[in-house]
């Protein structure tokens, strides 16, 4: 029997006149993810991509990579039998052969109207054989085994897992974004709900080398390139950051340098974006999660620049955000313990309810433009490729 992925997808479906632009994106995401399998002979069938699978794949590399393409909802490996129910009946009672079960279902979907038999008497003729010729038992709620057959056009598919995924929007119909990714465990979650919505993320990173390690920028590289694997490759600016912070700390008071930090880290940022034709920045800001992100200041903070800053973890609490780093498997990287730059130099007790006034009125004769012009001089731009 040949063997073929049934690709299932959800949210795109329900996109209108969009659909073919979401479909084809969805299509070359999925070829893209398989490329190291060889040409990939993908067709659609029914509002489903239909994937032949050659002899030699490892269908655990294979699961692995569909399950960071995003816009898919589920997939599942199958056999396709024939359009034939002695045929159909063979092919399931050979491929249950090697199957460890004790109570069993059969589940029959049919897209094909013109086949003789209605879903329920499949179902029930199936049922009956797999009964009687090996002795087990029927549980419809809560089978050890789910026989799942789909006839679909001229295919009868016979598949027993279906393997979820995330969902979500295809990379690339989204517009692309620019995240601010440190070491830590917020911001690489961030960068990938937004990948999820289908936003293609390039990334910049404030290092404040040699006061912090060399393996901070490392540590950072290592999570950009596992964020790599959900798009086509990743662009990463590496922004030196020391001399700002140390004029920082030279200009304002202790408890609000990280207000001035992110300021800055925003302004350089907002520079890039407008190199990068980027029209929104991403941090993994999450409410009243550290000093740095009560409402006063996310406002003093965002006031800095003009374009809109998404923080798709701003509603989540700290256990939520630790379940998704450690599904995408970002967490054991960020939680190696190196400094950053934003630990540097940072008071007992920062400020909760920064002071606009304050704060305007420190940077009015700061001539910083210089400092930021420097800092996109020496930034390093670095591509990963996946
Ligand atoms: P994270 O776990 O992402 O570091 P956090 O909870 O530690 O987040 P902060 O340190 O206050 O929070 O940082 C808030 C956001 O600012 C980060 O999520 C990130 O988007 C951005 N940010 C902080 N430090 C840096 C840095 N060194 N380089 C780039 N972005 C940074
Ligand atoms: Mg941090």
């Amino acid at each position: 029997m040949l063997r073929y992925i049934i690709i299932h997808y959800g949210e795109i479906a329900l996109k209108g006149r969009n659909r073919q632009f979401f479909e084809k994106k969805l299509a070359d995401n999925i070829k893209f993810a398989l490329k190291e399998f060889g040409k990939i002979s993908l067709f659609d069938l029914h509002g489903r991509f239909i994937v032949l699978i050659e002899e030699n794949w490892d269908l655990d590399k294979v699961t692995e990579k569909l399950l960071k393409v995003f816009g898919i909802e589920y997939f599942a490996m199958a056999w396709n039998s024939a359009l034939d129910l002695d045929q159909l009946s063979q092919d399931l009672l050979s491929l249950l052969k090697d199957k460890k079960f004790k109570t069993f279902r059969i589940t029959t979907r049919r897209a094909n109207k013109n086949f003789a038999l209605t879903s329920q008497q499949v179902s029930a003729k199936l049922g009956e054989l797999v009964l009687e010729t090996m002795k087990k038992k029927v549980d419809l709620h809560k089978p050890d085994l789910n026989c799942r057959i789909d006839i679909v056009n001229n295919f009868v598919f016979i598949y027993f897992d279906k393997i979820i995924c995330r969902g979500g929007l295809p990379i690339g119909v989204s517009d692309k974004l620019l995240c601010l990714i440190s070491g830590g465990i917020d911001s690489p979650v961030a960068a990938n709900l937004m990948q999820k919505r289908g936003a293609k993320i390039i990334f910049i990173n404030f290092d404040s080398y040699p006061a912090t390690p060399k393996e901070n920028q490392e540590k950072v590289k290592d999570l950009v390139k596992v964020l790599a694997e959900y798009q086509h490759g990743c662009r990463l600016y590496l922004v030196p950051f020391l001399k700002i912070q140390q004029e920082i700390i030279n200009k304002v008071p202790p408890a609000y340098r990280v207000i001035f930090y992110r300021r800055m880290m925003l302004r350089i940022a907002s520079l890039i974006a407008q190199k990068e034709n980027v029209l929104a920045l991403v941090t993994g800001d999450s409410l009243g999660q550290v000093a740095s992100q009560t409402v006063e200041n996310i406002h003093a903070i965002s006031e800095a620049i003009d374009l809109p800053i998404l923080r798709p973890l701003i509603g989540f609490n700290k256990e939520e955000i630790v379940t998704i780093a450690r599904q995408i498997g970002t967490y054991e990287l960020s939680s190696q313990p190196f400094a950053d730059c934003c630990s540097l130099y940072v008071p007992q007790h920062p400020v909760t309810r920064s002071d606009l006034n304050l704060i305007l009125d420190t940077e009015k004769d700061w001539k910083f433009e210089e400092l930021l012009d420097k800092a996109m001089g020496n930034c390093e731009i670095i591509e990963i490729n996946n």
